[in-house]
């Protein structure tokens, strides 16, 4: 069983319930708001209170510390769900929990009990900050470095495209407490970053942001550039796990969450991309009858309509490997994998289908269409994930 899912607490008709509420919520509350605050790139306040209300920025967490220990399973379900209304939704809860995930599971018992109940509750909401101008998929080339002075650390550095970075009160910042290591890794280390102390509520001069990107889609949500200056913090509380060196293995040990949670935004996006295409196509009529009854219109709505199932299986099959305690690295990579390149097929199979009207901002289908490129490139781009498979597949079975 993972050391987060709290299966005890969760009977299948709790699960249910909750699956409803969400439901009922983007049914009632996002869908009819959503276009308006997309091409605003209006931050959705909220529905961050509502989702604060949910316990979402506890989903996964420990009930021991205030989350509501949902399994893998479920926490996909709920994403699939809100990314079939508004992907980036599902980002500022999904990115927050990598940071709380990555406390939860490496954290000292101080460090758990001091940042996991503030996190969950949504008190204090964050991400995770890895990239910088020159290192994404080169993690271990980052140039932010802490040093130790006494018992604190002194971070100097930036980051970029750190989504929740601006709007958000806290990072769990990769940085290098030595930059020489020989392998890279060794000198890698994690910090929780707030921008204030908790405890004193005073503000940290060394932490800054900078722009926020200006983006494709994933709007709502902020990415954006953090700055790092003279920027002093105590280890106790912050650096995770109280050791240097630990940080690499914090990443990669939080990326099978991550890639199932992903390949539950994909599906959700192929969700809606089928749901909207499925009702034009009856609707919509050219040469005396609904453009479903033209073969060229059905193949397309028969391969939409398999890919997203078979996405759907591949993410529960994943999620449910993670919440039985097995290793499910290659199952998570594979989900991501199809998931992200099916929405990425299926967002264009549906701007096919509705004709000249996809490009009017009228219709969700063009922000599909806009959204679904970041799932083949966001925890891992899937070149990389291909790689990974790969090694996996041939260590499995070594001859
Ligand atoms: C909207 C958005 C939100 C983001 N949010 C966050 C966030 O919250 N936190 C965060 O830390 N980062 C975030 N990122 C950054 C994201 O994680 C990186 O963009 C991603 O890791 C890829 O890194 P890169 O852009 O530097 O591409 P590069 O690493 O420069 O890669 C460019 C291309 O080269 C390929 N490539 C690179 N190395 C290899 C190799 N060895 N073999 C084969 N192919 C290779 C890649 O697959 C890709 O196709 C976000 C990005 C976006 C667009």
């Amino acid at each position: 069983m993972n050391a987060h899912s709290d299966p005890d607490a969760w009977t299948v008709e709790d699960e249910r319930m909750m699956l409803d509420t969400i439901d009922r919520w983007c049914r009632e509350k996002v869908r009819p708001e959503v276009m308006e605050m997309e091409h605003a790139d209006e931050y959705p306040h909220q529905f961050v209170e509502d989702m604060k209300e949910f316990g979402l920025f506890g989903a996964t967490i420990s009930q021991d510390y205030g989350g509501l220990g949902l399994s893998a399973t479920t926490y996909a379900r709920i994403v699939m769900r809100i990314a079939e209304e508004w992907m980036s939704l599902t980002g500022i809860f999904n990115s927050h929990l990598m940071m709380a995930t990555v406390v939860e599971k490496y954290g000292t018992d101080f460090q758990k009990n001091y940042w996991l109940p503030k996190f969950c509750s949504g008190e204090i909401r964050g991400g995770l900050g890895l990239t910088e101008p020159n290192a994404g998929t080169d993690l271990k080339a980052i140039k932010t470095v802490a040093k130790k002075e006494g018992d604190d650390y002194v971070i100097n550095g930036s980051k970029t495209w750190i989504s929740n970075g601006i709007m958000g009160g806290a990072v769990a910042l990769m940085v290098k407490t030595d930059p020489d290591a020989d392998p890279r890794h060794k000198g890698m280390s994690m910090f929780i970053t707030p921008k204030a102390d908790p405890d004193t509520g005073k503000v940290y001069e060394g932490f800054t942001t900078g722009k926020k990107m200006q983006k494709l889609a994933y709007r709502g949500i902020d990415s954006g550039e953090l700055f790092f200056d003279s920027y002093r913090l105590d280890a106790k509380r912050h650096l995770i796990g109280g050791e240097e060196g630990t940080g690499f293995y914090m990443a990669v040990g939080g990326l099978e969450l991550g890639r199932i949670n992903i390949a539950a935004r994909a599906v959700g996006i192929s969700r809606r991309a089928l749901e909207e295409s499925t009702r034009y196509a009856q609707e919509r009529r050219t040469f005396g009858k609904p453009i479903a009854e033209h073969q060229a219109i059905q193949l397309k709505l028969g391969e939409m309509a398999t890919t997203t199932q078979a996405s759907e299986l591949m993410c529960l099959h994943a999620a449910q490997a993670y919440d039985r305690g097995e290793r499910c690295d290659m199952e998570a990579g594979m989900a991501k994998y199809f998931a992200s390149e099916c929405a990425t097929e299926n967002s264009l199979e549906a701007m096919r289908i509705h004709g000249g009207y996809s490009y009017s901002r009228e219709y969700p289908v063009e922000r599909l269409f806009r959204e679904a490129p970041l799932m083949c490139i966001g925890e891992g781009t899937n070149e990389m994930q291909r790689i990974i498979i790969a090694k996996q597949q041939i260590a499995r079975n070594r001859i």
